[in-house]
C-alpha cells in the first residue's frame, strides 16, 4: 500500500468538507451541555467537561446501549427552544471552524417535543433553522467569503423518525401516547410519531421556507426494519423530501434492500453490512452471494451515498476489531459513492477532519479519488434551492479543493 504521507493535518483541515450524517443531539459542546443543564435544572453524572468525558463521552465504549446512554442528557437538555437554537447555532460554528462548507444536521422533534411547554414538531424544528441560519449569516457575511477565497456555508436540516431508543428515552411526546389507549403498541406509538414528524416538516418547509431537506429514520434498527416505516417515507416521497436511512448499521442487508425498495433511499446511514453475508437472516434469500453482489452492483450503479462514520462504527460494533477491519475497504475497492461523516461529534469525541484523518492514514485513498469523495458530499447533498444553484456552489467548491490540494503540493489530481 503506497503510504499517503503527503495529506497533511494543515491539508485536511483546509480542504473543503461536508457532513452529510451528523446528530444534533449526539453533537452539543460539552460546556453548554452543562450550561443547559444547569438552567433546565436536571441531573448531570459530572458537571465537569473532564467527569463526562470519564463517565458518559468517552473514547471507547462497551455496546451500543452505552454508546446511547449519553443521548438522555442531551435530549433533556435540547427541551427547550432556547437551547436547541444555541446548541444548531454552535453545531454549524464548529464545523465552519474546522473548513466544512456543508452540513446537514439531523434530530427527531418527537424526543423533544412538550407541547406544555411550548415545545411542538414545528417550533422545535424551527428554533433549529434559527441557530443555523444566524451562522450560516454571519459566515457568509466574511470578508474571505465575501471575496470568493472561501466558498460559502450551506446547510440543510433532515428530521428523523424514530425506532425504539432505549427504556428512558420517551419524551413527554411519546409518554402521552404510550397513556392512551389506542396507541398501546409500541410500533403503532413509533409509526404515529413519525408520521406527525414528517407532516410537521413539510408543512413548514412549504409555509415558511424552512429548509427541512430530508428524512431518516434512526434509533436501535435491530427488530425494526425500515419496511415498518414505509407509508412515513411514502408521505415524505410524495413531497419532494429527500430520504436516507440508518440501514446496515446493526442489521444485515435486507435493511439495506428495504430502504432502498421500499422507503425510496436516496443515501444510506453507514450501509455496513451490506458486505457481509453471514447478517442475512431473511429465510427467502437462498443465494445470499448472488444477492449482495445483486445489491452491491445496484447501490453503487445508482450512486446511492453512503454516508461512513467510522469512528462511530467502531464504537458502537464490536465485531469491528480494527479500522483496517472495516468494510469502507470494499465501498472503496467497488468505486462506491461515498462521503465520510461524523455521526456525532460529542458522544464520538470526532470532527469531519479527524474523520478524514482516520480514512487516509487507514486506506489507500489516492487524490483522484478524495476528490470524488469529497466532491460526492456536495453533489450529493440534500442542498434546498434550485438545482441550477446548488451545481454552481458544488463546482465552485471543488475548484477550491483543487486550489486548496495545489497549495499544499498535491498535483496528481
Ligand atoms: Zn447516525
Amino acid at each position: 500500500m503506497e503510504m499517503t504521507t503527503k495529506y497533511t493535518d494543515a491539508f485536511i483541515k483546509e480542504m473543503p468538507k461536508s457532513d452529510l450524517h451528523l446528530h444534533l443531539d449526539g453533537s452539543l459542546r460539552i460546556p453548554s451541555l452543562i450550561q443547559m443543564a444547569k438552567k433546565l435544572n436536571f441531573e448531570l453524572p459530572s458537571f465537569t467537561e473532564e467527569g463526562l468525558r470519564e463517565l458518559v463521552f468517552k473514547d471507547t465504549y462497551e455496546s451500543l446501549p452505552d454508546y446511547l446512554h449519553g443521548f438522555q442528557y442531551t435530549c433533556s437538555a435540547l427541551r427547550d427552544l432556547e437551547n436547541i437554537e444555541q446548541a444548531s447555532y454552535e453545531l454549524a460554528v464548529d464545523n465552519q471552524n474546522e473548513g466544512v462548507c456543508y452540513i446537514e444536521p439531523r434530530f427527531a422533534p418527537q424526543l423533544l417535543v412538550d407541547t406544555e411547554n411550548g415545545l411542538t414538531m414545528e417550533t422545535v424544528l424551527e428554533a433549529c433553522y434559527k441557530g443555523l441560519e444566524r451562522a450560516k449569516k454571519e459566515f457568509n457575511n466574511r470578508p474571505d467569503v465575501i471575496n470568493g477565497s472561501r466558498p460559502e456555508f450551506h446547510y440543510g436540516i433532515i428530521s428523523c423518525a424514530m425506532r425504539k431508543f432505549g427504556p428512558k428515552g420517551y419524551s413527554p411526546f411519546y409518554t402521552r401516547f404510550f397513556k392512551s389507549m389506542e396507541y398501546s403498541r409500541e410500533m403503532e406509538v413509533l409509526k404515529e410519531g413519525a408520521l406527525q414528524m414528517v407532516k410537521a416538516a413539510v408543512k413548514i418547509r412549504d409555509e415558511k421556507g424552512i429548509p427541512i431537506v430530508g428524512i431518516d429514520l434512526a434509533g436501535q434498527e435491530s427488530g425494526y426494519p425500515p419496511g415498518k416505516f414505509k407509508e412515513v417515507y411514502a408521505y415524505a416521497h410524495r413531497n419532494f423530501m429527500h430520504k436516507t436511512v440508518h440501514a446496515g448499521e446493526a442489521y444485515g442487508a435486507e435493511s439495506i434492500f428495504q430502504a432502498i425498495t421500499e422507503c425510496h433511499a436516496d443515501r444510506l446511514g453507514h450501509g455496513y453490512y451490506l458486505f457481509d453475508e453471514n447478517k442475512i437472516v431473511d429465510p427467502n434469500v437462498t443465494d445470499k452471494k448472488k444477492y449482495l453482489n445483486d445489491l452491491i452492483t445496484f447501490v453503487a450503479d445508482k450512486r446511492t451515498t453512503i454516508e461512513v462514520c467510522l469512528t462511530s462504527n467502531l464504537q458502537t460494533n464490536p465485531e469491528i476489531k480494527s479500522i483496517k477491519d472495516h468494510y469502507f475497504k470494499e465501498m472503496l475497492k467497488n468505486r462506491m459513492s461515498v462521503s465520510i461523516c461524523t455521526d456525532n461529534r460529542l458522544v464520538s469525541n470526532t470532527t469531519v477532519s479527524n474523520e478524514y484523518k482516520l480514512a487516509l492514514e487507514n486506506f489507500d485513498i489516492q487524490p483522484k479519488h478524495l476528490k470524488d469523495i469529497v466532491a460526492y458530499g456536495f453533489k450529493k447533498s440534500f442542498y434546498h434551492g434550485q438545482y441550477i444553484e446548488k451545481r454552481n456552489w458544488a463546482k465552485r467548491v471543488v475548484k477550491h479543493f483543487d486550489e486548496v490540494a495545489k497549495k499544499h503540493g498535491i498535483t496528481d489530481l
